[in-house]
């Protein structure tokens, strides 16, 4: 569209018209202008997958590995290849915006979602961001890249002011954003919900208008995050262009009336729809004529791409005595135990969850695998790890209804429902009205089923829900969560999960009603009925029982999609339920122990000097089983380098005094200091460094020199068989710039490297061009100080073989 043509349209819409555009009609579209042929767009969530409409309900969606899987093959090419397979999801979803990826950083370990966003270091981000970019927009697909900025921690995000100072906000946290814009020409960026410095993201002119416009050239839309603006006049002023979602809170006749009132510049609204309109037709929404039908793709090509990038993303940690890779031939019986064998995660919570096209599981896949080697493979679960109690079993529930009525006096007055329908799913979501005449944000619920035991003893309920609701057995009221913790499920919205225990005999059936009140807040409804029947055995002693009769143990452990969410962030490290524990005694019992731990961010292990092996293999994705199997038989090499540091306890990490801040404020106070670069700035020794991971093959740097723009570096393979090497480079500024948080040395270079068995290979590691660069805050401007700098090659922060010296001038 030319520009001629662009104003041509924008002078037929009226004023009503402009301002439709800047919000959208619901979750997902945006507003149609049929009187000038524009029609709606549709977005969808999110960097694992391309979910469509729906949540649990419509076509499935591929899933492809979490944030820091990508993040951990330190490989843009491939991550590329994965955005481009999101944009071909993207359009069988029928949408033009992928709202991904997610750039926000690892400011601690117990960011709640930290598996969706990638790394701690900038630099990483950046350059995997600009390959997700590159392969999505390739497709015809906008990336959204999200959430600008300072939303590294899920508490209070939708008011907390993060308080960055202007330093560490462009030498950290606005770096992956900055590459997205002038590297990868990104369509469109989700501002933060939290507070930057005072003001809302949403209402931030410097951030929107300033920075990201007129300093870098951004020229796509800046749409608000869900739910995540507040005002009238400073956002559109801010130069945000789209609310979403719709239909609007703060547009629409509001915004109209602001500008007869003469508290808005008509030429801003003309700005942002003209935006709008550009932004569809570059991504050829206005061509479109609309969305199209949701579909799904399910082909084998891109299962092997998943299955690659999962493997890759693996971060071998510690393989003593060779423990790793397993040889098959020779093994007689293996034990594959933990919460996460049978029912592994290959994805985390929040609006990242797709409904996956199909799962492979670490047990299924290793019993196929090692089977063909006549390997018996023997399981147990080890112990629960649940954090809101499971829904029920179908084997104990029939016959269940749900019942809606327009609003809570009418259930308890028993009238007729709205609506009935039969119920196969306990954890329920309403993100808009359940049906015609009843609102999402009155309407009441009664829930029913027939319960029957299978075994005797103490059971356990449990109710989670935004809003109020209570659960009775065969009427007599169990649970009322009126009095719930607010903050702790369905995005933060809903309440904390309030159990109760019952005592129930075998066989004897029994009625349970859920009755759901009231919800609250009415941007979104949600329920979830828990329950777990009694404990027959240890379960822990159970599985090192089992393990004591192999030849070798595998212990997949971790967190899942509870633990690791959105709207809320962890409280410790530590594996959630008996995992430590269950590790402790298999160890004991078992010839060989391998953890494969399957958790989004970091955790503490405490048992590593009991066991052989332990594999990190974050989210991976819906290949997950076939992917862990490759690994653990060495078909592939262990790709995955740590992109993040591991540390030993909480304590060591860089905010910890100052997360999650208070009185709605979240200081900052480490600055530049983040991650590896605080650990080694101070000294402090973590569990294992930033960049670190063992391949399968013996690569050794043997020499390395600098180009103008790059390092040349020659690796030696020692091993007679192939592998892989992520070589690094981190700069170190001797005299730094005298500030308090000069971080000893940051990564500035990195290249995944292919070894080949016995062979010498040499690259060329790209430094980023801003290598010896800092950000001024006398000039607000990017300067080299004038001396000396050292480059250090090596296999992590804390693996160095090479130094290599040079001088830098202004
Ligand atoms: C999340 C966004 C997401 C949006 C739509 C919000 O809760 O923060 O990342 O894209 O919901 O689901």
């Amino acid at each position: 569209m030319t520009d001629a043509e662009l104003s041509a349209l924008l002078s037929k819409m009226s004023l009503d018209e402009q301002v439709s555009l800047l919000a959208g009609s619901d979750n997902w579209h945006t507003t149609a202008v049929p009187s000038v042929g524009v029609a709606s767009m549709r977005v969808t969530d999110g960097p694992a997958g391309a979910r469509g409409t729906t949540f649990f309900t419509g076509p499935a969606s591929v899933n492809v590995p979490c944030g820091t899987s990508l993040a951990a093959t330190w490989d843009s090419d491939l991550v590329e290849a994965i955005g481009r397979l999101l944009g071909k999801e993207t359009r069988a979803k029928g949408a033009r915006v992928l709202l991904a990826p997610t750039v926000n950083l690892h400011r601690t370990p117990v960011g709640g979602r930290n598996f969706e966003c990638q790394t701690e270091d900038p630099y990483l981000s950046s350059r995997l961001t600009v390959g997700y970019i590159n392969g999505l927009q390739s497709e015809g697909v906008s990336a959204c890249v999200k959430h600008f900025v300072g939303n590294d921690t899920e508490f209070e995000r939708m008011t907390i002011d993060s308080q960055i100072d202007e330093r560490t906000l462009r030498e950290v946290y606005l770096q992956p954003f900055e590459a997205a814009v002038k590297e990868a020409n990104v369509g469109a960026v989700m501002t933060a919900y939290n507070r930057i410095n005072g003001p809302f993201a949403a209402d931030s002119k410097e951030l929107i208008t300033d920075i990201l416009r007129n300093e870098w050239g951004f020229n796509g839309i800046v749409m608000s995050d869900w739910f995540g603006l507040h005002s009238t006049v400073e956002a559109i002023e801010a130069g945000l262009d789209l609310e979403m979602p719709g239909p609007t809170r703060s547009r629409g006749p509001k915004l109209v009336e602001a500008v007869a009132n003469g508290l808005v510049d008509p030429q801003l609204i003309r700005n942002a729809a003209g935006r709008l309109l550009r932004f569809m037709d570059r991504f050829g929404a206005l061509a479109d004529g609309g969305p199209g039908p949701e579909t799904t793709r399910d082909l084998p090509e891109d299962c092997a791409l998943i299955r690659l990038a999962g493997a890759a993303g693996m971060v071998l940690l510690r393989n003593e005595n060779q423990a790793l890779p397993f040889v098959a031939e020779g093994l007689k019986r293996v034990a594959v135990l933990g919460p996460n064998a049978a029912a592994g995660r290959i994805m985390g919570g929040g609006s990242a969850m797709v409904k996956p096209v199909h799962e492979v599981h670490p047990l299924a896949a290793l019993q196929s695998r090692l089977g063909d080697f006549g390997v018996e493979v023997l399981s147990a679960i080890g112990c629960p790890i649940h954090r809101t109690l499971p829904t029920p079993e179908p084997r104990w529930v029939s016959n269940a209804t749900i019942d809606y009525f327009g609003s809570s006096d009418d259930l308890t007055a028993a009238s007729v429902p709205i609506r009935s329908e039969s119920l196969s799913r306990f954890h329920l979501m309403w993100p808009e009205d359940p049906a015609p005449g009843l609102s999402r944000a009155a309407f009441a619920a009664r829930i029913q089923m027939s319960f029957v035991p299978d075994e005797t003893g103490t059971w356990t309920f449990g109710l989670t829900a935004v809003g109020v609701a209570r659960l009775l057995v065969d009427g007599v009221v169990r649970i009322d969560n009126r009095a719930a913790a607010p903050g702790g499920s369905f995005f933060g919205l809903g309440k904390e999960q309030v159990t109760a225990t019952i005592d129930f005999d075998a066989d004897a059936p029994h009625t349970v009603t859920v009755e759901y009140l009231d919800g609250g807040a009415g941007l979104m409804r949600g329920l979830i009925i828990g329950c777990s029947g009694p404990e027959l055995s240890d379960p822990v002693n159970d599985a090192a029982n089992l393990a004591a009769t192999t030849d070798a143990a595998i212990i997949v452990v971790g967190t899942n999609d509870d633990w690791e969410s959105e709207g809320y962030d962890r409280t410790t490290i530590d594996l959630p339920g008996r995992q430590d524990e269950l590790i402790r005694e298999v160890a004991k019992v078992s010839p060989r122990t391998i953890v494969v731990v399957n958790a989004g961010s970091p955790v503490a292990m405490p048992w590593l000097n009991d066991v052989d092996a332990v594999l990190f293999v974050w989210f991976p994705g819906q290949e997950f089983g076939n992917a862990l199997a490759d690994v653990l038989l060495g078909d592939v090499d262990p790709g995955g380098r740590l992109p993040v540091t591991m540390p030993r306890r909480l304590e060591d990490s860089p905010a910890s005094e100052h997360h999650p801040g208070r009185n709605g404020v979240a200081r900052y106070l480490e600055g530049r200091l983040m991650g590896y670069r605080f650990y080694d700035t101070i000294g402090r020794d973590p569990l294992f460094p930033f960049g670190h991971g063992l391949s399968y093959a013996a690569p050794v740097i043997t020499s390395a020199h600098m180009n103008d723009f790059s390092i040349s570096v020659t690796l030696t393979n020692q091993a007679d068989r192939s592998g892989t090497e992520v070589v690094q480079v981190y700069s170190h500024d001797p005299e730094g710039t005298g500030a308090s948080d000069d971080p000893y040395q940051q990564l500035v270079g990195f290249l995944k490297v292919n070894l080949e068995p016995n062979a010498t290979t040499t690259v060329d590691v790209p430094l980023d061009p801003r290598w010896a660069a800092h950000w001024d805050v006398a000039t607000h401007g990017w300067t080299v100080r004038s001396g000396t700098r050292e480059l250090r090659v090596g296999r992590s922060s804390r693996d160095i073989a090479i130094t290599l010296t040079t001088t830098v001038s202004s």
